[in-house]
């Protein structure tokens, strides 16, 4: 038996149905959708062309408003980049401790190549609020940059509210949604976002593709590219279109779009049944993240006086879970974002990501519960003994 795969919110397995939409695009529709000279363009043009619009339609966006490209990475450093070298250098940029990675390091090469950066503090949920960002905006702030969703701790910001106040300020608002996007109903346009990075493969859709929304209208958003060449993506990306990708991420927005109401539900009851199971064998345990302004699937826990790295060894075989940010796993430092949340070294240490997901059914519950409180009762008897 593979061990039950619960790091959903580090990637999630493409759904089959996506993997049959991209299929005919690899050995038989193989065209480069700029090629428009012949069938073979025509046929990719016009997969990419509905794929566009099904992923602009799962951020409530138009086609022209998706520039897509090779994940949320590469989205967030157009958004942050892109906007800040438009500005002059020492333009101002504001981002929250506990964003990921790939928005806190362009935000510090920004700042060592000359522009200012305030990085703002989160509550203990992880959480920045619209008044602490509006007290932060100074006459030169060019962008303002905050997670939609936590990807460690599943704590949800308000973003609408942050939108609200970077507009009456006339500040741009970039939000890194890649983890609320497909999960919970999300309207850019409605929000005023002028831009949303998001990602294929956190909505089991395949790996390598995303997008970043770009709010059209007036003041036009000028964005520097990232990427120079044949002048794709409105000359904001150049690069040959990956059509079995775009195509395969079209699929999971419409699919995420369709089923959204009853998954989430479902991943609700999961979660619920889980952390219960939990407390009935263990006792209390500590929640991470906000209690109700959360993702629903994602668990961030504390097993009091266990390692948490030990106690993933010990279930290597059985269950797939995370000790913190698996994007940032080349770093072997402490999460950056419940440091910033102010968890004891302690804590940090014993803390464990569940990320409970599409594929995830009730019967596996009962198994994970079990295994998890035997494995922490051991762990803990190691450690007095
Ligand atoms: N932003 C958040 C919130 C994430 O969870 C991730 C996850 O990896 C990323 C950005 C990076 O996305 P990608 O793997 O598509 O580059």
């Amino acid at each position: 038996m593979p061990p039950i795969y619960l790091d959903n919110n580090a990637t999630t397995k493409c759904d089959p149905r996506v993997a049959e939409a991209m299929r005919p695009y690899f050995c038989e529709e193989y065209g480069n959708a700029a090629s428009v000279t012949h069938s073979y363009g025509n046929q990719a043009a016009q997969a990419v062309t509905l794929a566009r619009k099904q992923i602009a339609a799962a951020v409530g966006g138009a086609s022209r408003n998706i520039a897509l490209t090779s994940g949320a990475t590469e989205a967030n450093n157009l958004a942050i980049l892109g906007a800040m070298r438009k500005s002059e250098t020492g333009s101002h940029l504001i981002v929250s401790a506990a964003e990921h990675k790939a928005v806190l390091d362009p935000a510090m090469y920004l700042r060592s190549a000359g522009y200012e950066v305030t990085v703002l503090p989160v509550d203990r949920f992880g959480m920045v609020s619209a008044n602490q960002v509006g007290e932060a905006i100074q006459p030169n702030t060019k962008l303002v940059s905050v997670i939609a969703a936590n990807n460690e701790v599943g704590s949800i910001n308000p973003v609408a509210e942050i939108a609200d106040v970077c507009n009456q300020h006339e500040v741009l608002f970039h939000t890194d949604a890649t983890q609320l996007v497909g999960k919970l109903p999300f309207d850019a346009k409605a929000m005023k976002v002028d831009l949303l990075s998001f990602a294929s493969h956190k909505i089991y859709g395949p790996k390598g593709i995303g997008a970043l929304y770009i709010r059209r209208g007036l003041p036009k958003i000028e964005l520097e590219p990232l990427i120079f060449g044949g002048g794709h993506e409105k000359g904001l990306r150049s690069g040959t279109i990956p059509v079995p990708l775009v195509v395969g991420f079209g699929k999971a927005c419409e699919l995420a779009q369709r089923e959204m109401k009853v998954e989430t539900a479902r991943l609700k009851e999961l979660q619920a049944e889980l952390f219960s199971g939990l407390k009935t064998e263990l006792g209390n345990i500590e929640q991470n993240g906000h209690p109700e302004q959360r993702l629903p699937g994602n668990l961030n826990l504390v097993f009091d006086g266990v390692n948490s790295e030990a106690l993933m060894a010990k279930l290597n075989d059985h269950i797939a879970m995370s000790s913190g940010s698996a994007c940032t796993t080349a770093d072997p430092e402490p999460s950056h974002v419940l440091v910033a949340m102010g968890l004891s070294a302690a804590k940090i240490r014993s803390t464990v990501r569940i990320g409970l997901g599409r594929f995830n059914r009730f019967d596996e519950i009962g198994d994970v519960v079990e295994q998890i409180s035997t494995a922490v009762q051991e762990l803990r008897k190691i450690a007095v003994g």
